[in-house]
C-alpha cells in the first residue's frame, strides 16, 4: 500500500519545537529506569543494568543537532537550467505520535541558479530534520525549505517515501505499506516539463514501492 501526500508549494509554517539543545543524559537515565520498573521489569538484574545508560546516550545521539545550518554552496557562474537530483538518502527518525521508528528514503531536485550546493549537503540536511520527533510530511516541508533558503530560491522538490513501524509492527500491521510524500516548490510547481522530467528520472530512486 502507498500513500500519496503532495504538499502544496507553499506551505504554512508552524512552530514546532525541536530538539533541546542540551540533554539532561543523567536524568534520561533516571526516568528509562523508572520506566523498566513499572514495565515489571527489575532494573537491577543482569542484563538490565547498563540499559538506562545506553538508551540515555542513544537519545542524545539522535538529538544533537548535526550544523545542517552550515550552507556550503559553490560558484557556477555557467550553469542555468540544468536538473539537479541526489537520490539514495536513507534516515532514521521517530513517529512523534509512537515514538516508534521511521525509516525514510530521501530524494531531492533543484535548479541551480549560479551556485551549486555541496552533495553532502543534501544528506545532512535530511539527518538534521530526521534527529528528533517527527512526522513525515513536516521532515519533507522542513527539507524543501532549508534548501530553498541554502540555493536562495524555490526551485525545490523533495520526495521522501518511508516505512513506519508504527504501521508495520502495531496498529493495522501492514509491514509492505509505504508512505510517499512530495514537496514541490517553484518551477517544479508550475512547469510541467520540468516535474516529468524529475519524475522520469527519480521513480526508481524513491525505494521499493
Ligand atoms: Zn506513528
Amino acid at each position: 500500500m502507498t500513500t500519496f501526500i503532495a504538499s502544496p508549494a507553499v506551505a504554512p509554517t508552524a512552530a514546532v519545537p525541536g530538539p533541546a539543545a542540551v540533554i539532561d543524559t543523567g536524568r534520561v537515565a533516571g526516568l528509562i529506569h523508572q520506566l523498566l520498573v513499572e514495565l515489571g521489569e527489575d532494573p537491577a538484574r543482569e542484563g538490565l543494568t547498563g540499559t538506562p545508560d545506553r538508551v540515555a546516550a542513544w537519545w542524545n545521539a539522535f538529538l544533537s543537532p548535526d550544523g545542517a545550518a552550515t550552507a556550503t554552496c559553490f560558484t557556477e557562474s555557467q550553469l542555468g537550467g540544468q536538473l539537479v537530483i541526489v537520490g539514495g538518502m536513507s534516515v532514521w527518525s521517530l513517529c512523534e505520535h509512537h515514538m516508534l521508528p521511521m525509516n525514510l528514503r530521501v530524494t531531492v531536485g533543484y535548479v541551480p541558479d549560479g551556485e551549486v550546493v555541496g552533495l553532502s549537503k543534501f544528506g545532512r540536511i535530511a539527518q538534521h530534520f530526521a534527529g528528533r520527533l517527527q512526522v513525515q510530511e513536516r521532515f519533507t516541508r522542513q527539507v524543501a525549505e532549508c534548501l530553498g533558503g541554502v540555493i536562495g530560491h524555490e526551485d525545490v522538490t523533495v520526495v521522501v517515501r518511508g516505512v513506519h513501524l508504527c504501521m508495520s509492527m502495531r496498529g493495522v500491521r501492514m509491514e509492505e505499506a509505504r508512505t510517499t510524500t512530495v514537496h514541490s516548490g517553484g518551477r517544479f510547481g508550475t512547469d510541467p516539463v520540468l516535474s516529468q522530467q524529475f519524475l522520469t528520472l527519480t521513480t526508481g530512486l524513491w525505494g521499493a514501492p
